[in-house]
This record gives C-alpha cells, structure tokens and sequence, in this order.
C-alpha cells in the first residue's frame, strides 16, 4: 500500500500498482529466530504489589527485523484467555495457531520508518483479569536499490484512471480477505525457477521522475514456463485485470495473501484449493511489462512485505 510520504498520483485506493522490470515495469508499482520473551506481570489491584505473577508470554520474531520483514507475535494463553494486540497503536489482528498460542503478524514495507515501534498487548485471563504489556521493536532501514528507466508512450498509456479504477476494483476487496485459518505449511517456494529480475524495495524512476517502489519480486522466464502457488490456499482471485495482466491471488489465510502477475495462462480458477508448488499458470508478459515474467507479490494484513522473507524457516511462521 502506499502511504502519503508515497508521492505517487497513480497509486489505487489500498491497492498498488506494480510492473516488472526487463520487462515487467513492476517497480511502479533472517533474521535470528530467538525472538524476544518476556512476561507479564499482572497489572491490576488484585495483584499484591511486589509480588509479580507470570502471565503467559509473548514472543516478537524475529529479534533484528528489518524493512519488508513480516513480525511475528505470539501469546500463550492457555486458558485460552483472549488478547487484543497493537502496533504503533493501531489494532493487529490475532488468530489462533495449532499450538493452542494466539498469534499476531505484522507486515512491515520501505514506508514503515525505520526505528522504534511499539507492541502493545492486553490478554484477559479467565478470572477477568487484564494483563497489559508494552515491547519496543526496532526496525532496521532495508537497502533497497533504485532503477532507472525510460518508457515509452504505450507502456506508460496503459496507466488511465480508467485501467487504475479498474484494477481497484478487483483487487482491493480480495486483499482485504481474512480468513481465520492458516492454510500455509512450511516455508515459501518461490514462484518459478528463473532468475530474480528485479528486487523488492527497489526504488523507480521513470523517464527522470522518482515513482513507486517495487512491491514484489520478478522472476524472469520463458514464455509458458510453469508458475507455482507459493503454498496452499483458496484461489480468491484469477482473471485478466489492465495493468497486472492475467492475476492470480491465492489466499493464505490469516490475512497472508500472494498474487502472481502477468501470466499468459491461468491453469486454476477461483474457488479452488492449492497446495504449494502446485502449477497455477504460465509465465507472460500481459498487462504493463515488457517482457516474459512474472511480478510475486505478498500480503500481509494489507501491506505489501518482502516475500522473500517467507521462502526459509521462521520461528512461528514458517518453522515448526
Ligand atoms: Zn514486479
């Protein structure tokens, strides 16, 4: 998504716009796994003063984040006491994890300062207690490359209001879906097996004008190589949008979602379940690219994160 400090007049209502680079002009468009633990301490007038009970524990992954990493809360409640999350004040969603804990993800991109964040927790226990906690998460600035670019009348025409309402249309209710359960398993696979193109985070200027910065990772291929779901999911959206081309997005559940663009087939439809690695479509050079590839992109809770960061293990995420 793109935030006020985005000066970009093209940008969709919650939803970006992205080309690839050889080709797709997409660009408009491991940390430690300790984590911090800590406890809380209850915090009502139940609890005699000085002698502090543990609570449950929260655990904030990974422990040195950094720009277009996905943090990862988790909150033991064993009684399965409910908990309310914030960052930086606003509300996270939480959702149950087959371990019985609660977990909260947040999606961080190049327009989340770099800096101190902070993590708010309140759990009520069984008996109504509340428990609050505070944890300070600092968010290290990503290197984030730039391209410049020169296009040419027809690649940069195909951005209307027209196309643009278009595409807001389509995507900006799908990336909205939450789905309680977590459909993924394991880590990420990548999308295809050609080479990356053009990183995430980079940032793009087009004939001498900064525009957006790349909100995926393109994967250049020949036209008709197989495109692979990054894990399972529900097929939410697959149908031919202006500026993606033939999209593909697969909902994860609990807010994760991934979408696949430029594709010169679509080999699933929407409704059906995919595991990972299943073929979803072929690789092209629909929409607003400009040469055979296909532009990855993935969600969490709205906000477009390094999908990288989902392709090795993950404590509380992608690692058992
Ligand atoms: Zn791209």
């Amino acid at each position: 998504m793109w935030t006020s400090r985005s000066p970009a007049p093209e940008t969709l209502a919650g939803a970006p716009v992205r080309m690839t680079r050889v080709v797709c002009l997409c660009a408009l468009g491991a940390a430690a796994a300790l984590g911090a633990m800590f406890s809380f301490v209850a915090s009502t007038p139940g609890s005699a003063a000085g002698t502090p009970r543990s609570f449950g524990a929260v655990r904030v992954f990974p422990s040195a984040p950094v720009q277009g990493d996905t943090l990862v809360v988790l909150v033991s409640v064993p009684d399965h006491a409910g908990a309310t999350l914030t960052f930086d004040g606003s509300a996270v969603a939480t959702y149950a994890t087959p371990g019985g804990d609660l977990r909260a993800l947040i999606g961080t991109d190049p327009d989340v300062a770099a800096g101190s964040h902070t993590i708010a927790a309140a759990i009520r226990d069984a008996g109504g207690t509340m428990r609050r906690m505070t944890q300070t998460v600092h968010l290290a600035a990503g290197r984030f490359g730039v391209r410049h670019l020169t296009l040419g009348p027809t690649t940069f025409g195909l951005i209307t209001p027209q196309n643009l309402a278009i595409e807001s249309r389509a995507l900006v209710p799908v990336l909205r879906r939450r789905t309680s359960t977590a459909w993924w398993d394991g880590v990420f696979a990548v999308p295809s097996d050609g080479p990356i193109d053009s990183p995430y985070g980079e940032q793009g200027v087009y004939n001498g004008r900064r525009e957006w910065w790349h909100m995926g990772v393109d994967f250049a291929a020949l036209e008709g190589a197989p495109v692979v779901a990054a894990n399972a999911g529900v097929v939410a959206l697959a149908r031919p949008l202006p500026l993606g081309g033939n999209t593909i997005v697969i909902d994860h559940g609990q807010g994760v979602l991934s979408e696949y663009l430029h594709l010169s087939a679509f080999v699933v439809h929407e409704g059906a379940r995919v595991e990972r690695g299943a073929v979803i479509g072929r690789i092209g050079a629909t929409g607003l690219v400009t040469g055979p590839s296909v532009h990855w992109g993935l969600y969490v809770n709205g906000l477009p994160v390094n999908p990288l960061f989902w392709t090795v293990p993950h404590a509380g995420l992608t690692a058992p």
